[in-house]
């Protein structure tokens, strides 16, 4: 393997500090968590003090991975530390965590429009995940790829490319993946404990989200919709909607999803979804917020329908600008 030069910075950077704080940004997934816990587990075989903090809690099915219960909630980072580790966050603000900046700022990313935020910078948009970068990180640290530390690299790529459906999965993300396996990794366990451990409310809040769920004229998109009276009716909890996004898109003829999660009044988060070249992520970036050509979100304000109609319209701009062989 050739080192990058920005990727043998991070590694001196490492080797010449002891007190490590690891963060994500806000509302962790599958990749914060995965890349890092990853990195927790290695830094720890080298002898380093490492504390993973986190503005919000990781989503209910990741709790049962290793070293997931123990990650630090809170809005500040307390405490000395040498360096500061971000990963898989544009920007710093976007770890909802105060007081990072006053450390060594360490910044491993794959985010398209990453701020360069950090003292040392090392960005991969060509990374299906950013645990591929805690990957070649794990290798250049000369350490062994323990089971738990493939683990979550695995976690991580299976979720961040919607358990291998996105367009930025590349030989590589196999070629890791093979080792990943090779090290240990169960990927059924994986996938089970990822995806298949909701509880009842869960699904009935699934049913009634797709009841509600509407589709734009051209029969390509979906809007989804959720607020807190719909969730309580349904009986699940509101926090519980990671994944929802991805069923529309079993359809054949969707070739996107938005769907719009109240907040407060008139404020709503936006995730959204689409299918090989439709680029939403520029979207996304037009209202303030990120992501990835197939997996995006931000936050906007305003009367729904209006906001919905805006959306679909982008969409659907989206989608009629792709490249003409893959329509
Ligand atoms: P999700 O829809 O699962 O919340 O997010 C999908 C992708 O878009 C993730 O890679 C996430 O990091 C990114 N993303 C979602 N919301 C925002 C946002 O408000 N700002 C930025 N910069 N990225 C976002
Ligand atoms: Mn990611």
């Amino acid at each position: 393997m050739t080192t990058s030069p920005d990727l043998q910075h991070i590694v001196d950077a490492i080797r010449t500090r002891q007190r490590f704080v690891i963060s994500s940004h806000s509302r962790p997934d599958g990749d914060s968590i995965g890349s890092q816990l990853a990195a927790a587990y290695a830094l720890r075989a080298l002898g380093k003090e490492v504390t993973v903090i986190n503005a919000d809690p990781a989503p209910p099915p990741l709790l049962q991975f290793p070293g997931v219960p123990d990650i630090m909630i809170g809005d500040r980072a307390d405490g000395d530390f040498d360096a500061a580790i971000i990963m898989e966050c544009g920007d710093l603000a976007r770890t909802g965590v105060a007081g990072l900046e006053r450390f060594f700022v360490i910044n491993i990313d794959h985010h398209p429009g990453n701020t360069a935020y950090g003292q040392l910078n090392w960005f991969d948009a060509g990374a299906a995940a950013c645990a591929e970068l805690v990957f070649d990180l794990v290798r250049a640290l000369k350490l062994p790829l323990t089971r738990d530390i493939a683990t979550h690299i695995y976690l991580a790529i299976l979720t961040d490319t919607g358990s291998f459906h996105f367009s930025s999965i590349s030989p590589r993300t196999f070629d890791i993946c093979r080792q990943l396996l090779e090290a240990g990794v169960d990927p059924v366990q994986v996938a089970r404990d990822v995806y298949d451990s909701n509880n009842m409310g869960r699904l009935k809040l699934f049913g009634a989200v797709l009841s509600a769920m509407q589709i734009d004229p051209t029969g390509r998109i979906a809007i989804v919709y959720l607020d807190n009276e719909m969730a309580r009716k349904a009986g699940g909890t509101y926090d519980d909607t990671e994944g929802i996004i991805n069923l529309p898109l079993t359809v054949k003829e969707i070739q996107a999803v938005v769907f719009f999660k109240k907040t407060e009044d008139n404020q709503y988060r936006v995730s959204m979804r689409s299918k090989g070249d439709i680029d939403i992520g520029s979207i996304a970036k037009e209202f303030g917020g990120g992501g990835h050509k197939n997996a995006a979100g931000c936050t906007v304000t305003g009367p729904i329908n209006a906001l919905q109609k805006t959306f679909i319209e982008k969409i659907e701009e989206a989608i009629d600008g792709r490249p003409a062989h893959r329509r």
